[in-house]
């Protein structure tokens, strides 16, 4: 069976070595296969992402010796797919709006007797979950800006039991509940990372997400994403994060290690491959 990879990156800074590992690692993949490697620029968050940045990525990944098959994907230019997609699941019943801003949710939960934590922090406690039809209609009419969650528990028992294949562990069970009522659709863009890579893996054709070991865990909801739309399940091989002289992983933040400053301070990109090991 061919394979086609990808490497997604959001724009909001300079790539840096464990980007390069990353993109290395799909494309090696898929060119030592013979497969496809796709390019997908995530940008839908219009708050971080900048123009400037994806140029930057395309040279980087140009000068470090990466090539991608067909167009880059441009994930803000597809916000009428992420729309539709929501419609489907709202039209089950499997959506609902909410109107809680931060502040509040970070209230409430204070107050609240426990506060249960998934893999991306406390839970949303459910407050516009229980909104009654009246009042949800009344606050829609109203011009509230809301954000479209997901009904977890709906959600879970409409897909039934899950699992994913990971490459060096085997097929482990995907629990997507621990994750809450997410977001699906954000109050400033019809879209979310989870819905628009699961969607794009989908459209996109790719059967094999490789990514850092940082996206594990979302890989239970992405399962879930995937069942819920009836879209394939790609296998997975979820590497280890680089991490810096102190032990801490990479980040944007940490200037010096950017694809540009070591490209400036002459250092070669043969030498930034073996830096990311590969
Ligand atoms: N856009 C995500 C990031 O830059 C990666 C998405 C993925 O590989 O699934 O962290």
């Amino acid at each position: 069976m061919s394979i086609t990879t990808r490497f997604a990156p959001s724009p909001t800074g300079f790539l840096h070595l464990g980007h390069a590992a990353a993109a290395l690692t799909a494309w090696r993949r898929a060119r030592q296969a013979g497969g496809r490697f796709l390019l997908r620029i995530e940008d839908i968050d219009p708050t971080r992402c900048r123009p400037e940045y994806t140029a930057a990525i395309l040279e980087d990944l140009t000068w470090l010796g990466i090539d991608w098959d067909g167009p880059v994907r441009m994930q803000s230019e597809h916000l009428d797919e992420y729309r539709a997609a929501l419609e489907t699941l709202a039209g089950r019943g499997l959506l609902y709006p909410c109107f809680c801003t931060r502040a509040a949710i970070a209230r409430e939960i204070a107050a609240a007797p426990a506060a249960p934590h998934g893999p991306d922090g406390p839970l949303y406690p459910g407050t516009c979950r229980a909104l009654s039809a009246a009042e949800r209609a009344a606050r829609l009419a109203g011009g509230e800006p809301y954000a479209l969650r997901l009904d977890m528990a709906r959600a879970v028992a409409e897909a039934g039991p899950l699992r994913w294949h990971e490459e060096a562990a085997g097929w482990l069970a995907a629990e997507p509940a621990r994750f809450g009522d997410v977001v699906l659709g954000r109050k400033d863009v019809p879209a979310s990372y989870h819905l628009c890579v699961t969607h794009d893996d989908a459209r996109q054709g790719v059967t094999l997400v490789t990514r850092g070991a940082d996206l594990q865990p979302a890989t239970a909801l992405h399962r879930l994403l995937q069942a819920l739309f009836g879209w394939p399940a790609p296998r997975y091989a979820h590497h280890p994060l680089l991490t810096g002289a102190d032990g801490r992983r990479l980040a944007k933040r940490d200037g010096a290690a950017s694809l540009r400053a070591m490209r400036q301070a002459g250092i070669s990109p043969e030498a930034v491959r073996a830096l990311a090991g590969l």
